[in-house]
């Protein structure tokens, strides 16, 4: 029998690389399931074969950890600090007094990236927004330090406060009795199958049912059977009780039938193993 391919795992952001920082500062998932991506190096790998090992491989790398350190010297590239275990922990950031100078800038730039999102901005849109608030705001040093490329931006996004605010949904989800899993596919640019996964659940501190978008898996050409892996996949790393699964919600009762059926049978197997 061949070997299965090993997919690549969001597990990984929070593993300690050759140099013993978290490898979230530059790893993400590849254009398919079996490869990464590394930001500093710009250039698509396959896990496939190795999985971590391939990233660690990759990590210890002469040019890789060239190029960290020349990213790491020219500032340009601020690390999530959020920690898997400090979800308690919050920081005061509007006491000025407590926050050093880099940490003011890096707040500055949060705080444009949330905008960026909130408002519904294009990355794009930031390219030149440096020279703009320099001139707006010309007495102020945080401005001179200030950089967000829409590179930057993306990045700070999805692994900084998209990571953030990832967790701390989930932690919600977690408490709530149970939930309805909401799933929909399409076809992006390129066929490539794009599952998006959204969940309904009764929030405890805001005291009313929410929807919340959870996360998007890019699939190739995708069977049945491929979707209901990814997704039991997608919930078990993240330590969802599958158990908890009331209802599946799809934009149209006549697709995706036998997905329901499969997930119908794996969630009544877990619960008589209960
Ligand atoms: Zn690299």
């Amino acid at each position: 029998m061949p070997k299965k391919d090993t997919h690549f795992c969001i597990k990984w952001y929070d593993k300690l690389d050759s140099t013993k920082k978290p490898c979230s500062h530059w790893l993400q998932q590849g254009k398919t399931q079996g490869t990464f991506f590394c930001i500093v190096c710009n250039q698509e790998k396959s896990c496939k074969n190795g999985g971590w090992s391939d990233i660690y491989k990759h990590s210890q790398r002469q040019k890789h950890l060239q190029h960290l350190k020349n990213i790491i010297e020219s500032n340009s590239l601020h690390p999530p600090t959020i920690s898997s275990s400090s979800s308690t922990h919050q920081i005061n950031t509007t006491d000025e007094s407590i926050l050093t100078f880099d940490e003011k800038v890096i707040r500055a730039e949060t705080y444009w990236a949330l905008a960026t999102a909130k408002l519904g901005f294009s990355y794009n849109s930031s390219q030149h927004i440096q020279e703009l608030f320099s001139h707006m705001f010309s007495d102020s040093h945080i401005v001179k330090e200030f950089s967000l490329k829409p590179r930057k931006l993306s990045y700070i996004l999805s692994h900084g406060t998209g990571y953030y605010f990832n967790k701390m949904m989930l932690n919600d989800l977690k408490k709530a009795p149970a939930f309805t899993l909401i799933f929909d596919e399409t076809i992006t640019v390129g066929v490539r199958k794009q599952l998006d996964l959204y969940v309904r659940y009764w929030c405890e501190s805001k005291q009313e049912i929410v929807v919340r978008y959870y996360k998007s898996i890019f699939l190739g050409h995708a069977t049945a059977e491929i979707v209901f892996r990814n997704i039991i996949d997608t919930l078990q790393a993240d330590e969802i009780n599958l158990t908890k699964i009331l209802m599946l919600g799809r934009d149209n009762p006549n697709v995706n039938k036998t997905i329901e059926k499969m997930m119908d049978q794996y969630i009544r197997l877990e619960r008589e193993k209960q």
